[in-house]
């Protein structure tokens, strides 16, 4: 994938209309000498687990052992893409991804315990931290002798994460003094290391500075852990911060920097959800094909069911979209491309509320089996439903990647270039406003050529509907001016018709690969699942543009504020 020259981020120049093809064509592959050392670690972490991982059991103890982690650690999970001069395995982001699918389908709290560990937790200190501070922690981080939590949410900020309470206060000497409560941590109350932060006064203006917690500092404590749905493993806490003081060489990056680096932070993190998602489909598809072929009704094998079919074929097809496009931003990341918050927020909301549908389908065709407890699929289901809901909530995600795309188009169109990001949205407009400066541009191509020339009648209806994003854009700034920060609906239809078009790009760039490599005619499947994945996604994103410019928004703006004056239903049939 060649270094981007002109653009910053794909997905804001589609919406200018514009199609730069040479961030995402070829499709990424890694080098061999990864791929060997993934193979490695996913073999060493399967033969572990199949003796040491008991899924179940983490969630009735709710508790894995230290021991776990300290094993983990030794074999090389705990530091995946740190450096190997730090003690990590220094692997791409597309390789710590490959590893994460293998964990993903043991137990949902390992994963996410490793997962805040290195997703979140350290990952500011690796994206941020000085020389000095990296050497500090991430030797012990990565080789798991201690475990790491990221700690933004509060109690009063959850989504609206700009608006947190906790607060430093800077010392003469330096230092700097924190009080605060935060609550919901990952790895809360066994985590040696934490990324907070909290507002603070820096140079007379109020913003917001990171600041890296050790255990046993004075005032620092974990509550007790809550009681969750599932996850149960993951010891979630609340942390409470009475006077901590924190040395200045505990202060990550620049004081001011806060926000930026919480975001960068759940950005770079948030793609693992999106990449997680597509090694438990896989996991989900494998279960409910042995079962469908093997369970008979009827006479014959659920499989053959024109119903049942249809459950499947959508799985596996959605699967390939989803797969290619999460890969796809993991290539663009490993190629180091400015600005990829928006493939990021993308993926993983597609493969967050992709994998809770087809977790619910397979247990559908598991019938009555599914909801023994001895099945793994009630475990399975509540530790994936708080996906669509942390690291960036799905529906602030869609507003969030709605923002970011139509700002550049604002600024062009002069609509939006004094947009004042503290407005109403607070947060949201300070969001699309952190991430990603101007959008570099010199070429406006607006046409797939790069694809291969057998899915040309895929590629010329991804072309039409980049057109169409960049009217419907503009149709929607010039409609709303400042005000689209307030369009939610319109940003969820956006959203969803940009994931979509980014999908089709990602199936026909690794597709255009396959060809390349294996010829098309010995191809077949690949080009048949890409023509059903592009010509569904097509419908869907034309569909979601449509519904932009007719819809019946009023009428549910309408129904709901009734319903918030009423405070209740309203419509019962009978009386209690
Ligand atoms: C199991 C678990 C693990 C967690 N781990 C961590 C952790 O390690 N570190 C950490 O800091 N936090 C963590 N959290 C907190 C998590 O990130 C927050 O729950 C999440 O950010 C959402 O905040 P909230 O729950 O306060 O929801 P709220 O912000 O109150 O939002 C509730 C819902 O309202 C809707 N909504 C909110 N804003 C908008 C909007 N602008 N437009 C449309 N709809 C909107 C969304 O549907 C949202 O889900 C965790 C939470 C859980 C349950």
């Amino acid at each position: 994938m060649s270094e981007p020259a002109d653009v910053t981020s794909f997905s804001k120049a589609l919406v200018l209309g514009e199609i730069h093809e040479e961030l995402v064509f070829p499709y990424p592959t890694s080098d061999e000498a990864e791929a060997g050392k993934v193979r490695a670690l996913i073999s060493a972490f399967r033969a572990y687990a199949a003796d040491h991982v008991d899924a179940r059991r983490i969630d009735d103890e709710a508790w894995i052992d230290d021991q776990v982690y300290r094993d983990l650690g030794e074999i090389g999970l705990t530091g995946l893409y740190v450096p190997e001069e730090y003690g990590g395995q220094g692997l791409s982001q597309t390789g710590y991804a490959r590893v994460f699918e293998a964990i993903g389908t043991v137990s949902g709290s390992l994963t996410i315990g490793l997962g805040v560990h290195q997703s979140i937790g350290f990952k500011g200190i690796a994206l941020y931290g000085t020389d000095e501070q990296r050497e500090r922690f991430l030797p012990d981080l990565a080789r798991g002798r201690k475990l790491a939590g990221f700690a933004l949410t509060e109690p009063n900020a959850g989504s609206d994460a700009y608006n947190i309470e906790s607060r430093a206060v800077r010392q003469p000497d330096g230092s700097w003094v924190l009080n605060g409560e935060k609550r919901w941590i990952g790895n809360g109350g066994r985590g040696d290391v934490f990324t907070t932060f909290a507002r603070a006064e820096v140079d007379g203006r109020d913003t917001h500075v990171a600041l890296i917690l050790e255990k046993g500092m004075e005032g620092f404590e974990a509550g007790e852990p809550y009681d969750t749905m599932g996850l149960r493993g993951n010891n979630l806490c609340p942390l409470y911060f009475r006077d901590v003081r924190v040395p200045r060489e505990n202060v990550l990056g620049e004081p001011g920097q806060g926000f930026r680096i919480a975001m960068d932070v759940l950005n770079n993190g948030r793609i693992g959800l999106g990449t997680g998602s597509v090694g438990l489909a896989k996991q989900l598809i494998d279960m409910t094909i042995d079962h469908v072929t093997e369970r008979r009704q009827f006479g014959r094998a659920l499989a053959d069911f024109d119903m049942v079919e249809d459950k499947v074929g959508w799985m596996v097809s959605y699967l390939f979209g989803l797969e290619s496009m999460a890969y796809l931003t993991t290539g663009l990341i490993d190629a180091g491309i400015d600005d990829y918050s928006v493939e990021s927020a993308m993926a993983k909301v597609t493969g967050t509320e992709f994998v809770w549908y087809l977790a619910n389908r397979a247990m559908q065709l598991k019938g009555g089996a599914g909801y023994m407890r001895t099945e793994p699929y009630e475990l399975i289901m509540r530790d994936i439903r708080i996906f669509p809901i942390f690291e960036g909530a799905n529906d602030v995600l869609r507003s969030y990647a709605a923002l970011s795309v139509l700002k550049p188009l604002g600024e062009e169109l002069e609509v939006l270039a004094d947009t004042d990001l503290s407005d109403p949205i607070g947060a949201l407009g300070a969001w699309a406003g952190y991430l990603g400066g101007r959008l570099k541009r010199e070429v406006r191509p607006d046409r797939i050529s790069l694809a291969h020339e057998a899915l040309a009648e895929l590629a010329g209806p991804v072309a039409d509907q980049v057109k169409r994003l960049r009217a419907v854009g503009e149709s929607v700034l010039r409609e709303h001016g400042k005000g689209i920060v307030n369009q939610g609906m319109t940003h969820k239809r956006l959203a969803d018709a940009l994931a979509d078009v980014y999908a089709q790009v990602a199936v026909l760039s690794r597709v255009t690969a396959i060809f390349e490599e294996q010829g098309v005619e010995a191809s077949g499947q690949e080009r048949f699942i890409a023509e059903t994945f592009c010509s569904r996604a097509a419908r869907r994103a034309n569909l979601e543009l449509d519904k932009i410019e007719s819809n019946d928004d009023e009428r549910m703006h309408s129904i709901a504020r009734l319903a918030y004056k009423r405070g209740k239903y309203g419509y019962a049939l009978f009386e209690d």
